[in-house]
């Protein structure tokens, strides 16, 4: 499938990249003050380098013994980038310490190279698109760091254990990441952590450089249907991000409200990752009873046949984070 971006997204990637290309130049800069600092000897050879085709100017316009002129300067300069090497060798700098260095080496961050678009702009207009998409779904990204497995303790013997497990397998499965991994199914009831988990996993997954498109249910598939009968915003083309990024994590399944349209959506997207083997993460409340009855055939079979079922337990924590709140005001 090929995939457009939006004009808008263009625009902010191409900014982005100029961005950048002024954050290379400075960091040139930096480095070059660095330089001049550690010996200012560099600095009178960097200048004099600098000057050798306006002197090779002057030479000519003089006229007279031109070639000798010549020969006599380009010695000079090539004494003096020389010199300037050695310089930066013995400062233990690298090599390539005066050049500009570019984020890709493809395009110098012009985000065109051989008249077509750069791969690492494609990746920048990509990242737009699923930061759009995350935005609908207003979650504070949260951390494994942040995930406490104190709340489970008291609810009898097994539901720490259990989440213990669940919680270890979650930082492996963000941790060793691929698009060829398997997806999960998080169930069990409110406030058990499963939207905590799976915004760790998403943070993870995205600062190891992957496009991650974290969706709740009810927000996308509103979106989707709105996007569907509202032909002059086309531009936007949500379905395909879904079935296209990394990673999709829906939130909350079960909490849309169902229409034929959005369950052809469900099932079609769900359908076209499966195919190609692309991962997803999907969260409900719901038992396998009631996802038996609320979805059809299609869609259960594939929820609860292609997805590794995780079903997390505990009585619901936001409620003792509540009271544990109220206790410490007393
Ligand atoms: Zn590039």
């Amino acid at each position: 499938m090929k995939l457009g971006y939006s004009n808008e997204t263009y625009k902010q990637a191409r900014e982005m990249l100029e961005k950048q290309r002024i954050r290379n130049e400075r960091e040139l800069e930096n480095r070059r003050a660095i330089l001049y600092k550690r010996s200012p000897r560099a600095e009178q050879l960097e200048q004099s380098i600098a000057r050798t085709s306006i002197a090779a100017a002057r030479i000519i316009f003089k006229g007279g013994n031109v070639k000798e002129e010549m020969e006599k300067l380009k010695e000079k300069n090539l004494a003096a980038q020389a010199e300037l090497e050695s310089i930066i060798r013995r400062l233990g700098f690298s090599e390539n310490y005066l050049d500009i260095q570019y984020r890709c080496g493809k395009c110098h961050d012009t985000g065109y190279a051989n008249d077509k678009m750069c791969e690492c702009m494609k990746k920048i207009c990509r990242d737009i698109e699923y930061q759009k998409l995350n935005e609908l779904s207003p979650l504070e990204l949260s951390g494994f760091d942040t995930f406490s497995l104190e709340y489970y303790s008291d609810d009898g013997s097994d539901a720490e254990r259990i989440m213990r497990r669940i919680f270890n397998r979650c930082k492996k499965y963000a941790e060793e990441f691929s698009v060829k991994t398997y997806s999960m199914l998080f169930q069990g009831g409110p406030g058990l952590g499963k939207t905590h988990l799976s915004l760790a996993i998403a943070q993870e997954v995205i600062n190891s450089g992957y496009g991650v498109v974290y969706v709740s249910a009810p927000v996308i598939f509103d979106r989707i249907e709105n996007e569907h009968f509202d032909f002059q915003k086309s531009e936007f083309d949500t379905i395909s991000h879904l079935t296209e990024c990394d990673l999709l994590i829906i939130d909350d399944l079960g909490t849309e409200s169902i229409t034929k349209f959005k369950s052809a959506a469900i099932y079609n997207i769900i359908n076209a990752r499966m195919l190609s083997s692309k991962p997803m993460i999907i969260s409900t409340n719901m038992t396998l009873g009631e996802i038996e009855n609320r979805y059809d055939e299609r869609i259960v079979s594939r929820l609860i046949g292609n997805m590794a079922r995780i079903e997390f337990v505990g009585s619901d924590i936001r409620q003792k984070k509540k009271r544990q709140n109220s206790k410490e005001i007393e």
